[in-house]
Parts: structure tokens; C-alpha cells; sequence
């Protein structure tokens, strides 16, 4: 049995580690065995196998991420996209209706209205700082209402709060893609939340070398989920659930580093003259920083920013960094630099993206580990070359 551990640093490190440890060992092994031997499981779910998610090592890593959360249950999936997808197909039956934020990852919005109507579903965009505006757009066949918490790239924090009440108020799932903020800044059960979903490629595994996914919350709705799931076949490799296993061990120290370096790097930025504009939540400039505080233990290590000049200007200024790496992706260790106009939301078309407000020059940053004052002083000298 898995002792229970309540703090958040203590649970990163020891819930759902197997105690006894296996053969003594510190860390819990990795069961890379496709299949088990027959155990007198009476469910075709429960039998022992890779695609059910159910080998010792996803164990580990479901009870460490519901610890984490303060979920009842969580599963692992195969990619944030494949909890996203199979979340959304379980919750809305055939002829299923969700409500959206309208400034989703471009994987979600690209799924969300291409893929969804195929299968008859349908959605509707709504305006999450708008909660009066939310009941015009309930039908009859709304099961569900889809946020995220901190919007990829524009850093928005919508009324979440009014969000869960909402749902609860309506008999919908409430569903919420809690990537950015990570359970060290933000835990959506708290809040009222039915499901937090996570690309847990970025910071709960933190180090750039594993794709998965997770979906935390009631026990029951993660069981159907998960039935789902093994039915699609989303699961996650036992070697990659290792390497989650391992990653979600320092997510605290991790994310909180990452926070200081964040806010830095924002400040530096916002008072740069060739800076037009810095999305940032722990900035009091951001028009929704009061609530990021309210809702908030850290603002996270994401950014964006636009310099005067666009485009153009944003190239020079990349061509000059040093130390961050240009890759799509966030969460890890390095530093990271990309134009969400030609990697996360190339799908989009080109004016629903600008009427969002991502324009073709928006600089989104994935802040890393290194030395602040390092990170800090090469934008710096980036911007001189704008
Ligand atoms: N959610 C957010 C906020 C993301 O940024 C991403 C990927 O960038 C995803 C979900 C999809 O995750 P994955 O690439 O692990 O499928």
C-alpha cells in the first residue's frame, strides 16, 4: 500500500511509490512486460497489459499525479492530444455539445473544430471573462464546458472560478487543460474542477525527452475515460511512464525556479523601450493579474512578447539569443524561443490567429533553468540588435 503524503514537495517525491520497495530498490523499476500473468481479473479492463495503462510503473504515476492534483484517480495517456481527444470523446455522447474558450492550443482548437464535427459533435466558442454571456449558448445536448488555465501563447486567465460554478449549476463536466501552470501553481479540484488535463510532455516530465499525457479527477469519470482510452489505445509506454515517474519528483523545485526566472525576465521586458507589449500574469500590467493572484501560488515560467517592428524585428531579435534554443514545445529545462504563428498554431487559419490577438511577430518564450541573470542579460542583448 502507498503511504499518503499531503505536501506538495513530500507527494512529488514519495506518493504512490511502492512500499515495500520493490527488491529494496530506492527507485521503482520499470515493468517493461507487455502482458502479466492471469490473476483472476473478472474485467477485460483489468487484465494486466501495456494498452490498459495498468502495469506497477503507470501505478506509481497515477497515484502520484492525483496526490499531486488532489484528484481521486488520474490515468496516463500516450500525449496531452491523446487526453485531450479521448477526455472530449467520452464526456459528449454522439450529437455531444461543448462550450470552448475561444484561445485554445492550436492542437485542442484544431481538434475541436475540425475533428469533432466529423465524429457529430459540436462545440460553441464562448468569452471565458464573460460568465453572463455563457448560458445563451447552452442547448440541450451540452454536456460539458472546456477551458484552459493559462492561454497558449497570450497568457489570458480567464474567470475560472465562474467557470466550475457554471458547470456545476448546469449538470455539465467542467474540463480544464491545466499544462502551464502545473499542479505547483495551480490545482483546478480545488477550484471546482470535474477534470485537469495535462500535456505532461512539458512540465510534469520537464526535461524534453518524453511525450504523454494525463487526465486527473473522480474516480468514476476516470474509469470511463480510461475504458475509452483502452478501447483507442492512447497509453503510455512504461519506459516513458518511468521517465514521467522521475520528472515529477522535482516539478516543485523546477516550477518555482522557473516562476522567479518568469517574473524577472517579464519586468526586464516590459520596461524595454523596443518591447510593445508583455503577456505575463504576474505583471501588474496584465489586465488579468488580480485574478492570477487569487487563483494562483506562482504565475509560471511562459511568456510572450511583441517588439515595435513585428515580424522582421523578431527575427533579428532570435537570430540574436544565445542561450535559448528556437523549438516549438515548452516546460524543460532549456529556455526556449518560438513564433506560435509558425509552429503550436500554424494550423490556425491566418485571420481567426490575428483576430486572437497572436500576431505573425509574437514571441513566445518557455523560461528553463538556467542562471536568471544569464537568461536576463542575453534578451538584452538580443533587443539591441532590434
Ligand atoms: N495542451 C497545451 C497547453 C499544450 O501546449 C500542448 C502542446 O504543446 C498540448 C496540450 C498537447 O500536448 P502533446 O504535445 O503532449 O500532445
Amino acid at each position: 500500500m502507498a503511504r499518503q503524503r499531503r505536501n506538495l514537495e513530500t507527494a512529488a517525491v514519495h506518493a504512490g511509490e511502492p512500499t515495500p520497495r520493490v527488491a529494496g530498490a530506492v527507485v521503482a523499476p520499470i515493468f517493461q512486460s507487455a502482458n502479466f500473468e492471469y490473476a483472476g481479473e473478472s474485467s477485460y479492463h483489468d487484465l494486466r497489459y501495456i494498452r490498459l495503462n495498468n502495469t506497477p510503473t503507470h501505478d506509481v504515476v497515477h497515484a502520484k499525479l492525483a496526490a499531486l492534483e488532489g484528484g481521486e484517480a488520474a490515468v496516463v495517456t500516450a500525449s496531452g492530444m491523446a487526453a485531450i481527444s479521448t477526455t472530449l470523446l467520452t464526456v459528449l455522447a454522439p450529437g455531444g455539445h461543448v462550450l470552448v474558450q475561444g484561445n485554445l492550443y492550436g492542437g485542442t482548437h484544431e481538434f475541436v473544430t475540425n475533428d469533432l464535427g466529423d465524429l457529430g459533435m459540436s462545440h460553441t466558442v464562448i468569452d471565458v471573462d464573460d460568465p453572463g454571456s455563457w448560458g445563451a449558448a447552452l442547448g440541450p445536448a451540452t454536456r460539458a464546458i472546456y477551458v484552459e488555465a493559462m492561454t497558449n501563447p497570450l497568457l489570458q486567465v480567464g474567470d475560472l472560478a465562474a467557470v466550475a460554478a457554471f458547470a456545476r449549476a448546469h449538470g455539465l463536466v467542467s474540463l480544464i487543460d491545466s499544462t502551464f501552470p502545473s499542479p505547483v501553481n495551480f490545482r483546478p479540484i480545488e477550484h471546482g474542477f470535474d477534470i485537469v488535463l495535462h500535456s505532461a510532455t512539458k512540465y510534469l516530465n520537464g526535461h524534453s525527452d518524453i511525450v504523454a499525457g494525463a487526465v486527473v479527477g473522480k474516480t468514476d469519470l476516470v474509469r470511463k475515460i480510461t475504458h475509452r482510452l483502452n478501447h483507442l489505445g492512447g497509453a503510455l509506454d512504461p519506459h516513458a511512464g518511468f521517465l514521467l515517474n522521475r520528472g515529477l519528483k522535482t516539478l516543485p523545485v523546477r516550477v518555482r525556479q522557473q516562476n522567479q526566472t518568469a517574473l524577472a525576465l517579464a519586468t526586464n521586458l516590459d520596461c524595454h523601450p523596443v518591447v510593445e507589449r508583455v503577456n505575463y500574469p504576474g505583471l501588474t500590467s496584465h489586465p488579468r493579474h488580480t485574478r492570477a493572484k487569487t487563483l494562483f501560488d506562482g504565475f509560471g515560467g511562459m511568456l510572450s512578447f511583441e517588439l515595435v517592428g513585428g515580424r522582421p524585428a523578431a527575427d533579428r531579435f532570435i537570430d540574436q539569443l544565445r542561450i535559448p534554443l528556437v523549438a516549438p514545445s515548452l516546460g524543460g529545462a532549456e529556455t526556449l524561443v518560438t513564433l506560435p504563428a509558425t509552429t503550436s498554431h500554424a494550423g490556425m487559419d491566418p485571420d481567426v490567429r490575428r483576430r486572437l490577438g497572436i500576431s505573425d511577430g509574437l514571441v513566445r518564450v518557455s523560461v528553463g533553468l538556467e542562471t536568471v541573470d544569464d537568461i536576463v542579460g542575453d534578451f538584452a542583448q538580443g533587443l539591441e540588435a532590434v
